[in-house]
């Protein structure tokens, strides 16, 4: 018998990019696409996708696993609960965060979130640096090392009390970015206003989950958001804003962008589908739902749908942040916390690409060419993984899913595979699921069975790329043409 010249053909689905659709079978060797055509010859293996969807696998860019939070609790996840929960909703690759706390070395930090991650992911993943100790050796021998070790996004938090930055270390940071070409992600809200209406309402005996929602002023995200653009002019530092959740928030990141500043932005699925109404629960219940920033309004969902249709905001990323619903996560401080000691975050790393499929697929809004940008090929884009990630193209990895659009799923508690154990989607009935996940030409996931082993996710090294490169427009106090020659970057 001839040698196939694929080891597996995926045959007759419908291949949709974030530009094309089309009939065509995908031909895999060497866990890359091989060939794109119609009626390939045989593969050493074949996969039936007729009546189905042939999607590029999603890559979610906001993922917390095995990570000690800003609160100082290590979220539920391991590795390789995450990624399995990733992998069986459709995503391939993955960014979490390797996160320094104040008085940790930045390096010990990577290199021990490597040895996590190695030995845990059943996808493909690379790292944002949460630096939080922006000290001289950080600054200049850590990142720019690491930078060039493949590690080249920063985040930082402008709140949260054990790692946040104030504004003369994120200025440092920035500027660091800048001189390894990073690119720096943050979690923009103004931690004084968060901070006083927190003790004004806990004063006021306003203490019960619901209150989260209020305790963080929805002014206080624009006021970050403008801040921080101020200072990314002043560097030429381009910015990505994480989980815009307010109306307001997207009005000051798209002036922003009309005058040109370099700044890029992601949403949530829980700030397009979830309202502060559902923290309004009996007893504790509302704990499950508590983020930050947290559940707004149905206008600011409307808002931030159009700035993901105008291009103000690009990608959409679980920010999973999963803490279990009893004493070892949500109810750490006791059966009954006041809103200020419960966990935040929300699990979704595996109810992402369904909940944005139902809305962007099956219920038309946006459609499906934007459902594939926004959940792959953009965030493969900014985060300088495509070509080889975030499409459907000769060359690149054979990441790819097939979907069934027809079948109807009802989120429930328990379901889903990672270890917060519910979902704040329960009761939703979607429709349109992942079936098969392929992740570098091998079955990951198939019809509801784990097919990959613990260890056996890539580490992807990358370099900033064109988002993290500066735009080399200095403002007048920065350029010394025009600032009496004073060099400052
Ligand atoms: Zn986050």
């Amino acid at each position: 018998m001839a040698h196939s010249a694929f080891d597996c053909v995926i045959r007759g689905g419908r291949v949709a990019t974030a530009v094309d659709q089309f009939d065509a079978d995908i031909g895999i060797a060497g866990g890359a696409i091989a060939a794109i055509g119609r009626d390939l010859a045989a593969g050493a293996s074949e996969i039936d996708a007729r009546n189905r969807l042939v999607l590029p696998g999603g890559i979610d860019t906001h993922a917390h696993i095995a990570q000690l939070s800003g609160a100082g609790i290590v979220n539920a996840d391991t590795f390789e609960s995450a990624t399995v929960s990733a992998a069986f909703g459709g995503t391939t690759t993955v960014i979490p965060f390797a996160a320094q706390h104040i008085g940790m070395n930045l390096a010990d930090v990577v290199r021990d979130y490597m040895a996590l991650a190695s030995q845990g992911s059943v996808i493909d993943y690379t790292f944002h640096m949460i630096v939080s100790d922006p000290t001289e050796v950080t600054l200049k021998e850590h990142i720019p090392a690491l930078v060039a070790q493949g590690h080249s996004t920063i985040k930082v938090f402008m709140t949260y009390d054990r790692i946040r930055v104030d504004d003369e270390q994120l200025l440092d940071i920035l500027l660091a970015a800048r001189r390894s070409q990073a690119l720096v992600c943050v979690h923009a809200e103004n931690h004084g206003m968060i901070s006083w209406m927190g003790k004004r309402l806990i004063d006021g005996g306003y203490t019960s989950p619901k209150f989260h929602a209020v305790s963080h002023p929805r002014g206080s995200e624009a006021e970050a958001f403008n801040r921080l653009v101020a200072f990314a002019e002043l560097i030429d530092q381009p910015v990505m804003i994480f989980h815009v959740s307010t109306a307001e928030g997207v009005a000051a990141i798209r002036q922003a962008r009309g005058r040109g500043v370099k700044l890029f932005a992601e949403t949530c699925p829980q700030y397009l589908f979830l309202t502060a109404k559902d923290l309004d629960r009996p007893g504790m219940d509302g704990a499950k739902w508590i983020c930050s920033p947290p559940l707004r309004y149905e206008a600011d969902q409307e808002a931030i749908w159009q700035g993901l249709e105008l291009g103000d905001l690009q990608i959409v990323t679980s920010d999973h942040a999963p803490y279990a619903f009893d004493a070892t996560g949500k109810l750490l401080a006791g059966p009954s916390p006041i809103f200020k000691q419960i966990a935040n975050g929300l699990p979704g790393i595996e109810a992402r690409l369904p909940l944005l499929f139902d809305a962007m697929v099956s219920n038309g809004r946006l459609g499906l060419a934007k459902f594939v940008e926004v959940t792959a090929t953009a965030p493969a884009k900014i985060y300088n993984l495509h070509p080889r990630k975030g499409s459907i193209a000769v060359g690149a990895d054979a990441d790819l899913v097939i979907w069934d659009r027809e079948r109807q799923v009802t989120l429930a508690d328990g379901m889903l595979h990672d270890r917060a154990a519910y979902t704040p989607y329960a009761g939703r009935t979607l429709t349109g699921w992942p079936e098969t996940v392929i992740r570098r030409g091998e079955v990951v996931i198939s019809k509801g069975k784990l097919f990959a082993k613990p260890g056996s996710g890539a580490f992807l090294p990358r370099s900033g790329g064109e988002a993290a490169a500066p735009r080399n427009r200095l403002s007048a106090d920065i350029d010394p043409a025009r600032n009496f020659g004073a060099r400052i970057l």
